[in-house]
């Protein structure tokens, strides 16, 4: 049997130190500060062989989140499985962005795409007064974002399953959000990392630039915005000016771009 220590030490050389500490935690059941202070506590056999395995598995490429089955996003845990994208940092800052506009009094959000429902899912907690629906094409993702939506009290969320606008014909919003697949079809991305194993309905659309799903949900807009409304879009590294084009087009009078941690425009706002 192996210590925290000899555990650690072994998983770190193959799979580096962030993802070893993730994986014993989970195993364990204990936060970091427990494996920091108690070094030469030993594993059962369980344990032992639960580490290995996902190790193992991470190892393969498997995404820490999937293995763990859960990812943190805005101060929160959300669980996740292959059924949806894993929450990403980037998209913090389209949560930012929502908040900084929604009133605190009563609002109707929209959120295009829940996946997870990491986005819907803050910001009903975050406003408690808002209402929010949530809409994905994707049974399976939608049984993920309910469980979150459980988790965090925010049972109050609608969430309806279609594509796009399809669920919400006839309906008007505060406020529209939405972190759609925008990465290029053949992009070599999808080929790399986490994405591999991620949702490919998540991540693409197939369309050429990206954009097919941008420019839907652009184009709807239209019609589920009250007026004044708000629409924020997170997009690709590369895509920020094309989406400009694309609200300024559909008659959104003011426009603004919102960079990411890594100083990268990556939110649209109309
Ligand atoms: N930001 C993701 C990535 O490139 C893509 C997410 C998306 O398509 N919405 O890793």
């Amino acid at each position: 049997m192996r210590t925290i220590h000899a555990s650690l030490q072994e998983a770190e050389d193959t799979i580096g130190k962030v993802d070893a500490r993730v994986i014993l935690c989970d195993v364990l059941g204990v936060d970091r500060a427990f494996l920091v202070a108690n070094p030469f506590h030993l594993l059962t056999e369980t344990q032992d062989a639960r580490v290995d395995m996902m190790v193992t598995q991470r190892q393969m490429g498997h995404p820490v989140a999937y293995l763990v089955g859960r990812r943190e996003f805005y101060g929160r845990d959300f669980a996740v499985d292959a059924n949806v994208l894993i929450p990403r940092p980037d998209t913090e800052t389209l949560v930012e962005a929502a908040l900084a506009r929604l009133p605190n009094d009563e609002c109707r959000v929209l959120d295009l795409g829940t996946g997870s429902g990491a986005i819907a899912v803050t910001l009903a907690c975050e406003r408690a007064q808002a209402k929010v629906v949530a809409v994905d094409a994707s049974a399976g993702a939608l049984g993920v974002a309910r469980a979150n939506a459980e988790r965090h009290g925010a049972g109050r969320i609608e969430f309806l399953e279609g594509s796009w606008y399809s669920p919400v014909a006839g309906q008007r919003f505060d406020a529209i959000v939405a972190n759609p697949p925008y990465v290029a079809a053949g992009d070599a991305h999808l080929g790399e990392g986490d994405l591999r194993f991620e949702p490919a309905s998540a991540l693409t659309d197939g369309s050429a630039d990206g954009l097919g799903s941008i420019r839907a949900i652009i184009d709807g807009a239209r019609d589920h915005l009250v007026d004044n409304g708000w629409l924020l879009i997170e997009h690709g590294y590369d895509q920020a000016s094309a989406v400009a084009s694309l609200l300024e087009a559909a008659g959104f009078n003011e426009r603004e771009s919102v960079k990411d941690l890594a100083a990268i425009p990556r939110v649209a706002i109309g």
